[in-house]
């Protein structure tokens, strides 16, 4: 029996001040509509009626979910597989900036078919990764030779271990959102670095799509954080965000999916006009990208 969540409240602040956005389509596999709302104190956006943690598998159930499968069909695809090689470098480097390390202790939470936890295991880290999904840990161990582990494994692993914790568009999908960030919390040591990395409906290309907005990418994502909201939560957990940093690809990726939600067809040079314009808006503001990572120390 599938179940759904209903928030009577503000997941971030508490806030009962929260109100309907707009309708928003599941464009990747059930084309059902869900709802999202928004916390008019803290600006928190969520998506009212999402389906529980028991019932959520089967929207998670399509070959074009890219991030699970390793499928590079159509020029999408391709040149997000493209773009990852790029930003997996981009990833390494910044956590050995943060950390000031250049080999630590690692988890990587969600780690999909483990290319991010396979390139820092490559660079000397001692990596841990945590991946829900079957299909995915198994294609981890066909590609990297990596083996994943269940997200139950993070129960029983001690406090203090990690020097970096990672999450690369994780936090949106998961349904114990406090249960995780107290646990990270735990486990990080004293000086370590939480890394999350979530799409932000603040953008400019946010702003130009609207419900078409790709990031939204109902209801696999539970959340969608503003800098302002996410600050919140964080400070609530004993964290404090020590750095915005700017995801320039994820403007350009998104707003290609978003004029196919939007037009029925791909509309390349459209997309690629919007993700630019969001950029330039991020060069002066990193709070204003499509994608942002929070690099997050303890208070
Ligand atoms: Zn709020």
């Amino acid at each position: 029996m599938a179940s759904k969540i209903n928030y009577d409240h503000c997941l971030c602040c508490g806030s009962a001040a929260i109100s309907k956005v707009f309708d928003c389509k599941d464009y990747t596999v059930s084309n059902e509509n869900f709802e999202i709302w928004q916390c008019n104190s803290c600006t928190f956006r969520f998506t009212q009626n999402a389906p529980d943690e028991a019932s959520v598998g089967i929207y998670y159930q399509s070959a074009d979910y890219i991030s699970h499968s390793d499928t590079k069909k159509g020029l999408v695809n391709r040149l997000y597989h493209q773009v990852r090689t790029f930003t997996l470098t981009s990833k390494l480097n910044l956590l050995k900036e943060v950390t000031g390390l250049k080999h630590g202790v690692l988890l990587d939470v969600g780690a999909g078919t483990g290319a991010f936890a396979f390139t820092m295991q490559q660079a000397g880290w001692n990596v841990t990764g945590l991946e829900p999904d079957e299909t995915a840990r198994i294609n981890a161990v066909n590609n990297y030779k990596l083996h994943l582990e269940e997200l139950s494994s993070l129960a029983s692993m001690h406090n203090e271990t990690f020097d970096a914790i990672t999450l690369w568009h994780v936090l949106e999908h998961v349904h114990d959102l406090h249960g995780y960030l107290e646990k990270f919390f735990k486990i990080l040591k004293p000086v370590g670095r939480l890394i999350i990395a979530v799409p932000n409906y603040t953008s400019y290309d946010a702003g130009y799509y609207k419900q078409y907005w790709a990031a939204y990418d109902v209801p696999r994502h539970l959340y969608h954080f503003s800098p302002k909201s996410m600050e919140i939560l964080l400070k609530e957990k004993g964290f404090a965000v020590e750095a915005v940093k700017t995801m320039w690809f994820d403007s350009f990726y998104v707003s290609m999916l978003s004029e196919k939600y939007r037009h029925g067809k791909d509309r390349f040079i459209q997309a690629a006009w919007v993700g630019l314009i969001s950029n330039i808006k991020a060069l002066f503001n990193a709070k204003r990208c499509s994608s942002v990572i929070y690099v997050i120390r303890k208070k």
